[in-house]
């Protein structure tokens, strides 16, 4: 029955465990470890004969219910909660990597996701071909007999480009590659990626799955037999566990995500909109717009917009500093996904560590601005924005 609920009951009722106390609000079991009844129970339940937890390094009834109801969300049958974004990242990537084995990657990733790949990877012997994920035969032609992992972000941090998912899966599948998806911008509401052919899904819960500013999380999700044979071991002894105050955190955020990515997604289309007729405005880049260059693929793949815009201006540095500046609602930050506005400068902050060149190649101009729309009335975001413009010389 619970089968048939739509994203929205998920998010309230899934995987939730009353205590004998029956409180409506899921509960906080802030504890490390378990006690057992007698040394045959203790014996039983780490010989895996019966259920239940022993640490919460390997798992615990807040953390449990969290990753049940991510799972139910996204269409996974198992999932691990992490304590970062990247603590998911790395996780998936290096639990089932060895020596020798090749990653393909998309080369629009977050910094810390095209570090892991491009820096702490070869360190072990794990090569890594970074291509530009747009073009489906550039996947082709990166496959070598030793790869083992595709990984990529759809739609990408700052641009929102898209990558083809059905394709990169029908060609992982070719050579028996597993296909890891970033989907913390499309987020499990707007794209299911599992459905689409991938293997693993990882997301950051720090960006819309807490969506007020709070903790820090992540979560692996995938089929049994995979987080069985690889992440299972790799998780319980490297130690990537979330706090169990946090998964707390986290679910009541995920029972109000429902109703933040809806307000938010129709702000950042509002806002997409009338910033794509300013004169001081050079290009938007919006998922949810018909002129978005991929406009056919996110129809294929996506079942909704983005809560981010990405735009250019026409004055450059100068023009996105000044409309930073003037900006009073919408708040300066390198955060995303809150039920605050949030805008920032990928070139001088969350993008400046690459070279000139692997920023151009990314279309990370001097003019680029990245928006996180939030909750705020879209009125007011709006004439935020009608007058910061007015402060930037065109
Ligand atoms: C934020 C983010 C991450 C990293 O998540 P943390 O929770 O900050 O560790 C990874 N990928 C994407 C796309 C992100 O936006």
């Amino acid at each position: 029955m619970t089968k048939n609920w739509r994203p929205a009951t998920k998010l309230v009722h899934g995987g939730t465990l009353r205590s004998q106390f029956g409180e409506t609000s899921e509960a906080i079991f802030l504890t490390q470890g378990f006690v057992y009844e007698t040394a045959e129970s203790a014996e039983a339940r780490f010989k895996g004969e019966t259920d239940g937890f022993i640490y919460a390094r390997y798992g615990s009834p807040t953390n449990d219910m969290f990753e049940k109801r991510m799972c139910m969300l996204e269409g996974a049958e198992d999932a691990r909660a992490t304590a970062s974004g990247m603590a998911a990242v790395t996780a998936a990537i290096m639990c089932q990597l060895k020596a020798g084995d090749h990653i393909v990657a998309a080369r629009a990733l977050f910094g810390s996701c095209r570090w892991v790949v491009e820096t702490l990877a070869p360190k072990y012997g794990i090569e890594c071909t970074l291509i530009d994920g747009k073009n489906l035969e550039n996947w082709e032609k990166a496959i070598r007999p030793s790869t083992k992992v595709f990984f990529l972000e759809s739609p990408t941090n700052p641009t929102l480009e898209v990558v083809d998912l059905i394709g990169v899966a029908r060609l992982a599948n070719q050579v028996g590659a597993k296909v890891v998806v970033d989907n913390v911008f499309a987020t499990p509401l707007f794209q299911k990626p599992l459905e689409l052919g991938a293997h693993v899904v990882v997301y950051s819960a720090t960006k819309h799955i807490d969506g007020q500013g709070r903790c820090l999380g992540g979560v692996v999700l995938s089929d049994k037999q995979w987080i069985d044979e690889n992440l299972h071991d790799y998780f319980r002894h490297s130690g990537p566990a979330m706090s169990p105050f946090n998964a707390w955190v986290l679910l009541k955020g995920l029972e109000t995500m429902a109703l933040r990515i809806k307000q938010q997604t129709e702000n950042a289309a509002r806002l997409a909109d009338f910033l794509a007729d300013h004169k001081a405005v050079a290009k938007v880049i919006y998922p949810g717009r018909k002129d978005h260059p991929q406009a056919d693929i996110i129809a294929r793949q996506m079942t909704g917009g983005s809560t981010l815009v990405a735009l250019e201006l026409k004055g450059g540095k100068s023009a996105a500093f000044a409309l930073q500046n003037a900006l009073e609602v919408v708040k300066i930050s390198n955060n995303l996904g809150d039920a605050k506005s949030l805008i920032t400068h990928p070139a001088t902050t969350t993008h400046k560590n690459l070279s000139d060149e692997a920023r151009d190649e990314l279309g990370i101009s001097a003019g680029l601005l990245r928006l996180s729309a939030g909750i705020e009335d879209g009125d007011d975001l709006i004439e935020d924005f009608d007058r910061a413009l007015s402060a930037v010389a065109s």
